[in-house]
């Protein structure tokens, strides 16, 4: 692999819901010294920000409007993690709630949306030594990434990992209802007409369903040698 002209090239990182790479994409961060941008959370503020301000998250052009006037700003937070401001207000916390997580879809799949979000990132990953995660940062945002990674897994163990999620958080929700609107959110990422999910042509697919978090870290950092 070259570095395609970055003294410290960016890495991305796709994969489905919940396929772990938020909190492997920060560790791995961390451990090689770049800065971590979760894409994630930019389309989740575009839909909170659309359910406050009472659009319907079914209509493409109220969608597209609301995320154009939405004032937002995406920074890295004091754990290598990220915060965002939207209109003043830091919203993180309320990013990952269910209502976000079964709108989102619909929302991230407005073009418009996306030609907002992905300007912002790529602006945001000018110069390298940047990990950024999400759906389509492989095949659209940074093609030239020299290192791509793809996470997967089952829909049924990613729908377990969550689950254990919201009950740590004392978030009571049924089991089947997490698998039923993963499976929604995985068909409507990976149809849409506009960057579907997709592994870019020469990603590393990497399958976590037997791997401990360690090993997947440990194995994106050995993977990451190759780029320096
Ligand atoms: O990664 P996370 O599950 O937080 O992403 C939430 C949603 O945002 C995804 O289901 C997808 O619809 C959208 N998304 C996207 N492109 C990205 C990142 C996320 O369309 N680069």
């Amino acid at each position: 692999m070259s570095n395609k002209g970055y003294a410290r090239p960016p890495i991305a990182i796709d994969g489905p819901a919940v396929s772990g790479k938020s909190s492997v994409g920060r560790s791995l961060a961390s451990h090689i010294g770049y800065r971590f941008l979760d894409t994630g959370l930019m389309y989740r503020a575009a839909t909170w920000n659309a359910i406050k301000n009472g659009v319907n998250v079914n209509d493409p052009i109220a969608v597209a409007e609301a995320c154009e006037r939405m004032d937002f700003a995406v920074s890295d937070g004091e754990i290598g993690d990220n915060q965002i401001v939207v209109n003043g207000e830091n919203i993180t916390n309320h990013l990952h709630a269910p209502v976000v997580d079964d709108a989102v879809s619909s929302v991230a799949s407005v073009g418009r949306v996306r030609e907002i979000m992905v300007a912002e990132q790529r602006r945001l990953a000018n110069g390298g030594a940047i990990v950024m995660v999400g759906r389509d940062i492989g095949t659209v945002v940074i093609p030239e990434a020299p290192l791509k990674i793809y996470l997967t897994a089952t829909v049924r163990t990613r729908a377990n990992r969550r689950h254990r999620d919201f009950i740590a958080e004392g978030i009571n929700i049924e089991f089947e209802d997490i698998l039923r609107s993963m499976e929604q959110r995985d068909l409507i990422d990976s149809s849409r007409e506009n960057s579907p999910l997709r592994p870019a042509d020469d990603a590393r697919i990497v399958d976590t369903d037997e791997l401990t978090f360690g090993e997947v870290v440990n194995h994106l950092v050995e993977l990451a040698k190759d780029i320096f």
